[in-house]
């Protein structure tokens, strides 16, 4: 069973969170070619390894939430909020919230 330690309610299992996609994947613009919008949405690399995925805490804080996951082992390496504004929230000292 996968774990996912999120960074504003700690550690809660996989069914509260809803998965978004490969997080390394950057979209084109909103006028791009439909090419280049096929390549983004449906051609992705079947990491064997560690990758970064977008999951969002559905029923939890509904925070969308970047993993770095092993896909082999399912080992989760890091967990940070996908918004850059929202790591402000936490504070340095206290670390990620564990209220599991
Ligand atoms: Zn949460």
């Amino acid at each position: 069973m996968l774990r996912i330690p999120c960074p504003f309610c700690g550690t809660r299992d996989h069914s509260e969170f809803s998965y978004g996609g490969d997080a390394s994947v950057d979209y084109p613009a909103l006028d791009a070619p439909a090419e280049a919008w096929l390549e983004a949405v449906f051609q992705r690399e079947n990491i064997d390894g560690v990758q970064e995925e977008t999951w969002q805490h559905l029923h939890g804080c509904r925070m969308w939430i970047i993993v770095e996951r092993d896909t082999r082992t399912h080992e989760i390496h890091s967990v940070r909020p996908a918004h850059p504004g929202m790591a402000q929230t936490q504070s340095p000292e206290r670390g990620p919230a564990d209220r599991s």
